[in-house]
């Protein structure tokens, strides 16, 4: 448990490997914690609802670069992907805190630029900013933000519930979010060798959109509560779809195969991809932030999500020993990795 002497480095356990390692000294003492640690949110018996409350910190460096994100999307963003873990739970957003530590190096107007973004996000998504902290930072900005949510108790969806045979579902299109901020990384290293450099972001609008400012996919969640459908797992993608697979596996004891024809990709960003000499279909495995859900359904509500234009089937949940792959476009079968694919 937490009984370690002498000095181990936290990179040799990682980001998943150190919340594993802290939540097995947890105890839980509340008979309403209905879910602690590893899902997208807690779940918190509210008598004749459940209440969802997640949190997420952004900090400046590892999460933003304002050399190339205004204020103002960082806000929104920040908002959002917040948003975003409360309808992975199947759930509605209702209430965010937000806490910021600023340095020197922001003024009055920075800081306004920021919450007119969060502000535009709780106006645009119904929920209420009610509160939060504000400190001084020695650098750069941190930013967090806790959003609360409700569900329906028949209609939460945990990471856990995934059965062998069950429908693999994504919602929208991937990597376009990765390929974004390749975009915006490129043409920073060009501006930081020419000052007098005019980015060229010509034609990369939808890229840089899905980047700087993601959307929480509640038409899904809606849409699926119209048809009858409530999915026997569900997650955001926040980490890419490959990552987001292996959290869903692990939890529900499943393994996964998918289809790589299957993948769902803009033109533009397939295009894009290919120009930059990036492979597709490693955007879409690994490539992250599109804050689209995943979400797993019963073969035998085939016919109900079918028609939907707004999802796209990329493949089926097998036992677990059976492993997770990607059935390639050339029908050969790779191990899928939690960063991506390699061959068996
Ligand atoms: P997400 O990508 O949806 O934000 P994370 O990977 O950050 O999810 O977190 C996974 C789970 O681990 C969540 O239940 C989260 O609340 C929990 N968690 C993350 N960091 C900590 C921490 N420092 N202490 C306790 N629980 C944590
Ligand atoms: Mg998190």
């Amino acid at each position: 448990m937490l009984e370690n002497s002498g000095r181990t480095e936290l990179s040799t356990l990682g980001e998943f490997g150190l919340i594993d390692h802290l939540s097995k000294s947890i105890q839980l003492h509340q008979p309403s914690t209905i879910k602690g640690i590893g899902d997208d949110a807690a779940v918190i018996d509210a008598e004749n609802k459940y209440q969802l409350i997640s949190t997420d910190i952004f900090v400046e460096g590892t999460h933003f670069d304002l050399s190339y994100t205004p204020l103002m999307h960082l806000g929104y963003k920040s908002i959002v992907t917040n948003i975003s873990d409360i309808v992975a739970m199947n759930g509605k957003a209702t209430h965010v805190l937000v806490s910021i530590a600023l340095s020197n190096r922001f003024s009055l107007e920075a800081v306004e630029d920021l919450y007119k973004g969060m502000i535009t996000a709780c106006n645009l998504y119904g929920v209420d900013l009610i509160g939060g902290d504000t400190s001084s930072s020695q650098k750069g900005l941190i930013i967090n933000v806790t959003c609360y949510g409700e569900v329906a108790k028949d209609k939460v969806c945990y990471r856990s519930g995934c059965k062998p045979g069950d429908l693999v579902v994504v919602s929208g299109d991937l990597g376009a979010a990765y390929l974004g901020l390749h975009i915006l990384e490129r043409e920073k290293r060009i501006y930081l060798e020419k000052p007098d450099f005019q980015p060229d972001l010509e034609g990369n609008d939808y890229l840089i959109q899905r980047q700087l400012r993601p959307e929480a996919r509640i038409d899904i969640i809606k849409m699926l509560d119209e048809i009858g459908v409530t999915p026997t797992s569900m997650m955001d993608i926040s980490d890419g779809l490959s990552s987001e697979l292996h959290h869903i596996a692990k939890q529900s004891n499943v393994g996964f195969t998918i289809y790589e024809d299957k993948l769902p990709m803009d033109p533009i960003a397939y295009q894009r991809a290919i120009d930059l000499g990036i492979d597709p279909t490693v955007a879409m495995l690994n490539g992250g932030e599109d804050y689209e859900l995943l979400f797993t359904v019963p073969i035998a509500e085939y016919d109900k999500i079918k028609k939907e234009m707004e999802i796209t089937i990329i493949g089926h949940a097998v036992e677990a020993g059976e492993g997770l792959h990607l059935i390639s476009k050339s029908d050969i079968k790779h191990k899928l990795t939690a960063q991506g694919w390699s061959h068996v």
